[in-house]
């Protein structure tokens, strides 16, 4: 490896590239364990802005380069070649100081599973033990009740439509559990969010805060990781760019924590990856490691909204109502300033299956699509479900289109390719429109906005053409370096890269298949997990 003439080197015991939901985690274990510099580098800035502290402002972080990398998906030829929107959290705190809040743990099943899979050290029995010290949740009796860092909260001040669809679906038959963190998932509960007296609590805010003046910690900010350098079969650093130059920060050991889609695009543009691609591109290859950006997992959502004839979120602007809200945000933490995610649920597309295949979101808010097609805030009062597949078996993939570390990856969902897929998602609409049909919650309803037709009576080809059409990503990718101990494996079940020396991946690219529930959680427990690992061997 030739570095750039003049290049500038820094050296440190400890790289982690990316300040996201796992990369504070790491920072935070390996700076409290005190004998080794750690810098962290992030392209992003500092993310101080009201906008990322309150959550009602979270509209507006997606799509703002500052906050987001504003990446697109290509052309998805499993719907239509829709493109989406690809959100991406960018500056400290990652995808967390941008993300709905919402936190769930997953299944204890979906963890037994990758244990089933090779992944030894991941069952529920290991990884529960780690969540719980990482939370500080005094409302759910399972969890530290002093809890040491990311707090969380449940919604306290349901409202009235949340109760009503909750006591609709108590009568189809999905009970109410008070913790859906607790490994069996199958019910409805109040949202269990990340924040502390209803403001966000990001990675950064609960990793970082208490260490940021720690002697043997640094942390760089609006420095993009452009490659790793690699030297006989060891990855000894990376090269990076802040403010306009390039420089080498020379590590002993090196953890790619940027992402599901950043970490497989910073190993390709370091010629790790599919050998005969990189070649294409005009990038020397250092390993052909061709699994590196397949295995693109996503969990496929679709919306269902309804217009109210009770004031919701909607309605949270008119004069009377915003004062409302504002002193329910100071004086408890709740109400639409403190987010619109109320109700939480996993549930099962047909009876016979063992696990619940479907989550969903409720909300006190109805967003319909404007001309462009763009869920936007309605004029009217309404609710919205979001429902998606827990364990899609659709998947996509992450490659490069370009050696120019400026530009964006080539994103490829095919996020409805399975037929599976599709049919549990058009299952999951028509249980939706069933509790929606029940008292309490059908009195508050005036009409249906989206899909604005009886699902089940559509027949099952009209259904599925529904479906593919308006479906699109939760914003959750994941698997694009897969842990595992087979030949695909990217990483090993200890997260160290598998055919390079000191250098591990530690983000939502190792989970070698979906969760079922959001993956910030996940993140910051994978992240908390490796940097108890990499202490260990201080
Ligand atoms: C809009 C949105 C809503 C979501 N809602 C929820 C939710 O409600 N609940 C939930 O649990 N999950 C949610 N998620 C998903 C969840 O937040 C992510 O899965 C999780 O944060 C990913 O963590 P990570 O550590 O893998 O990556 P990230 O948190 O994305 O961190 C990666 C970091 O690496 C940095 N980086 C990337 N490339 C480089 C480079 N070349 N040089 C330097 N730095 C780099 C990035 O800027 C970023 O800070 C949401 C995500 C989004 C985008």
């Amino acid at each position: 490896m030739i570095l750039p003439m003049a290049c500038r080197t820094r050296q440190t015991d400890v790289l982690i590239i990316g300040a996201g939901s796992a990369g504070c985690a790491v920072a935070r274990r390996l700076v409290d364990k005190g004998d080794q510099s750690v810098l962290l580098v992030e392209a992003g800035g500092a993310n101080r802005s009201w906008k990322v502290q309150i959550p009602a402002a979270a509209v507006r972080l997606a799509g703002d380069p500052e906050f987001d990398w504003c990446y697109q998906t290509g052309p998805d030829r499993s719907r239509a070649n829709r493109v989406d929107q690809c959100y991406r959290g960018k500056g400290l705190g990652g995808s967390s100081s941008i993300n709905g809040m919402v936190y769930v743990r997953g299944a204890s099943g979906d963890f037994d599973r990758w244990a089933l899979r090779g992944c030894s050290g991941w069952a529920w029995r290991d990884v529960e033990p780690v969540y719980r010290e990482l939370e500080g949740n005094a409302d759910c009796s399972n969890k530290k009740k002093d809890g040491i860092r990311v707090a969380t909260r449940v919604v306290n001040r349901g409202h009235k439509t949340t109760k009503a669809f909750m006591e609709s679906a108590n009568v189809m038959g999905l009970a109410t559990i008070e913790d859906y963190n607790a490994g069996e998932q199958e019910g409805l509960g109040f949202a269990q969010l990340t924040q502390r007296r209803g403001f966000r609590v990001s990675s950064s805010k609960a990793f970082l805060s208490p260490i940021s003046r720690r002697r043997n910690f640094s942390i760089s900010i609006n420095t993009l990781v452009l490659k790793l350098v690699v030297v006989a079969g060891r990855v000894s650093g990376a090269l990076i760019l802040r403010d306009g130059e390039i420089e080498f920060i020379e590590s002993q050991r090196t953890v790619l924590c940027a992402g599901a889609i950043n970490t497989p695009q910073i190993l390709m543009l370091s010629g790790i990856g599919n050998a005969r691609e990189l070649s294409k591109l005009g990038i020397e290859p250092v390993l052909d490691s061709p699994h590196i950006g397949r295995n693109l997992l996503e969990h496929p959502l679709v919306k269902l909204v309804y217009e109210t004839n009770v004031e919701t979120f909607n309605d949270a602007k008119r004069p009377l109502a915003a004062v409302r809200h504002l002193f329910e945000f100071l004086c408890f933490g709740e109400g639409p300033l403190a987010g619109v995610f109320q109700a939480v649920g996993f549930f099962k597309s047909r009876s016979e299956l063992a696990l619940p295949d479907l989550q969903l979101h409720f909300l006190p808010l109805a967003l319909c699509p404007g001309n462009d097609g763009v869920l936007k805030i309605s004029r009217r009062s309404g609710v919205s479900i979001y429902v998606n597949l827990s364990r899609p078996q659709s998947v996509g993939g992450v490659s490069l289109e370009s050696p120019d570390p400026m530009k964006a990856p080539k994103i490829a969902y095919n996020l409805l390719e399975n037929d599976a897929d599709v049919e549990a998602l058009v299952r999951g609409m028509e249980i939706i429109q069933a509790i929606m049909a029940q008292q309490p919650i059908a009195g508050l309803v005036r009409n249906e906005l989206v899909p604005g037709c009886d699902v089940m009576a559509l027949g099952q080809a009209a259904a599925v053409e529904m479906v593919r059409s308006s479906a699109e990503p939760a914003y959750h990718p994941i698997g694009t370096c897969a842990m595992g101990i087979g030949p695909s494996a990217v990483v090993d079940p200890r997260l160290k890269f598998r055919g390079l020396e000191d250098l591990w991946i530690a983000d939502a690219s190792i989970m070698p298949d979906l969760i079922s529930g959001n993956t910030n959680a996940v993140c910051m427990m994978i992240g908390d997990r490796l940097g108890r690992w990499l202490a260990e061997r201080c």
